[in-house]
């Protein structure tokens, strides 16, 4: 089958996940959530006690990590050292921390490459989100988007998300700080070349996949 990469980048809370797993399971694709990988990296300093600042430390860790993802759509999981933690990398607690974990050149590197061979492994047919995907990790995908929604959308969404359980000043943090960390190391407010935006603040997840699928050969 022709390869397909379809590489999704954009800010917190813009409803990449959603939109991205709508897409594989709709094309037949696997489906890797990049983000993950770096929580469940955060899960594993978060564990060690290790000082934000021990670099050296946090980059042994991502290097020497058993880490594992299931690529099924339907039921994404991920595991670090043997420890399921699909569920613990949502808690707020490693949203608060994964940024720092995220910033150290040593673990961009050492999970650029891991995600590049999980698409390798999956004969480059696979929707891959994440924040630098269009631009550093799958520069040559087949389809590239960068989706927006401002960040009054971006909050609701996440707190909707979240329903009874939404602190509105966790989500907004979680989003607002994230978007201000985040940008140290990525640029994913403006599209590279070749890049398409889809704004969605005002589209619906069915609108956003529709404009998707329209940038699919033969789809
Ligand atoms: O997408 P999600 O919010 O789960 O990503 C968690 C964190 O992982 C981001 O806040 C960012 O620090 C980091 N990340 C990244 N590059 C990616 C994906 C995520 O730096 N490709």
């Amino acid at each position: 089958m022709d390869e397909l990469v379809i590489a999704l980048d954009g800010p917190s809370g813009v409803g990449k996940s959603s939109t991205a797993k709508l897409v594989a399971q709709k094309l037949r694709l696997a489906y890797l959530d990049t983000g993950a990988m770096y929580r469940a990296v955060a899960c594993e300093f978060a564990r060690r006690g290790l000082e934000r600042t021990d670099e050296t430390g946090i980059g042994e860790l991502a290097r020497t990590a058993d880490l594992r993802m299931t690529t099924n759509p339907d039921a994404p999981r991920v595991c670090i050292n043997g420890r399921d933690v699909t569920e613990e990398i949502r808690k707020p607690e490693i949203s608060a921390i994964v940024s720092a974990v995220a910033v150290v050149p040593e673990v961009r590197r050492v999970l650029t490459e891991r995600m590049r061979r999980i698409i390798a492994e999956h004969d480059r047919r696979m929707v891959v989100e994440g924040r630098d995907i269009t631009t550093v990790v799958a520069p040559d995908a087949e389809v590239r988007v960068l989706l927006t929604a401002d960040a009054a959308a971006r909050i609701g969404r996440r707190a909707a998300e979240l329903g009874e359980r939404a602190d509105q000043v966790t989500v907004t943090d979680s989003i607002l700080r994230r978007d201000h960390d985040d940008s140290t190391v990525s640029n994913f407010t403006e599209a590279a070349c070749g890049v398409s935006v889809i704004d969605s603040t005002h589209l619906g997840l069915d609108e956003v996949v529709a404009e998707i699928l329209k940038l699919v050969p033969d789809a």
